[in-house]
């Protein structure tokens, strides 16, 4: 459904102590948006990630996920802070995917990926491995099902910790530096999946410092500094002539 808004961040702050990290952020996403999130280490990037899915309490601002049913969860200028039933609406709205592979090590992938669907949203348990096993499929793991998380690659891992995030079904994925831990040569096989996702028309909010993803698969690119969104646009004007000098200096460092 395009043009429906499935993020929406109004000014969010968030200080730890009096160290203000995140000094007034707002960014929307539509339906179908593929955001890459640039920025140097310590500009604030996971914070915000962990903000919108309120791993973090933000300290002043809003979080709205998906229009059709807007919640206000987190303001000071007026509303309550979130319930616990809005987080956890929120929390199943959004799929996380971390830079680290975050699976459950007790867990053979097929029950790491049913995890979520089986006893959260409590869908029946054939369901839940039909559709597991689709979602292996469709990341190139289908093999893997019975393995152990200590026997596969980390691509392998990734791929499977993103399953793990479809099996719920959410309307946003958030990718926190999905490859940055990876070798360089198992980093392609995770943006392929990502990059299918995107095709899909998934709604994406991701943060990376790669910039192939970042001007080839995203249709705007958000360049962080220091709390504050800098600058913003599509990867041609931000990669062409219209980046801001910072920006032009930041992507400098990749060649
Ligand atoms: P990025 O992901 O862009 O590298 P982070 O969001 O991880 O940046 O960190 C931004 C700043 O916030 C850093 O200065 C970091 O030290 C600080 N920070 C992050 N999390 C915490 C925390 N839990 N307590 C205190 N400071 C934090
Ligand atoms: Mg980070």
């Amino acid at each position: 459904m395009p043009g429906v808004t499935r993020l929406s961040v109004r000014n969010l702050r968030k200080s730890f102590g009096t160290h203000e990290v995140l000094k007034g952020i707002s960014l929307d996403a539509q339906d179908g948006d593929v955001i890459s999130l640039l920025g140097a280490s310590g500009s604030g990037k996971s914070t915000f990630l962990r903000c919108i899915n309120l791993l973090e309490t933000p300290s002043d601002g809003e979080v709205w996920v998906d229009s059709e049913q807007i919640r206000m969860i987190h303001s000071k200028t007026g509303s309550k802070p979130a319930s616990r039933r809005q987080v956890d609406h929120i929390r199943s709205e959004l799929g996380m995917v971390f830079q680290g592979f975050n699976l459950w090590s007790h867990m053979t992938i097929l029950q790491n990926v049913i995890e979520g669907p089986l006893h959260v949203l409590k869908r029946p348990k054939a369901d839940c491995i039909a559709d597991a096993e689709e979602l292996l499929a469709k990341v190139g793991i289908a093999d893997k099902r019975h393995a152990y998380p200590a026997h596969l690659s980390g691509g392998q891992q990734q791929r499977a910790a993103i399953a793990r995030a479809l099996a719920m079904k959410p309307k946003v994925m958030l990718f926190d530096e999905p490859t940055s831990a990876l070798d360089p040569e198992l980093v392609g096989e995770v943006l392929r999946v990502m990059r299918a996702l995107a095709e899909e028309g998934m709604t994406m909010l991701v943060v990376t410092h790669e910039m192939s993803f970042a001007r080839n698969v995203s249709n705007r690119v958000v360049f962080m500094r220091e709390g504050v969104i800098d600058s913003s646009g599509s990867p041609d004007d931000m990669f062409g002539v219209g980046a801001s000098p910072a920006f032009r200096q930041f992507i400098g460092h990749f060649g």
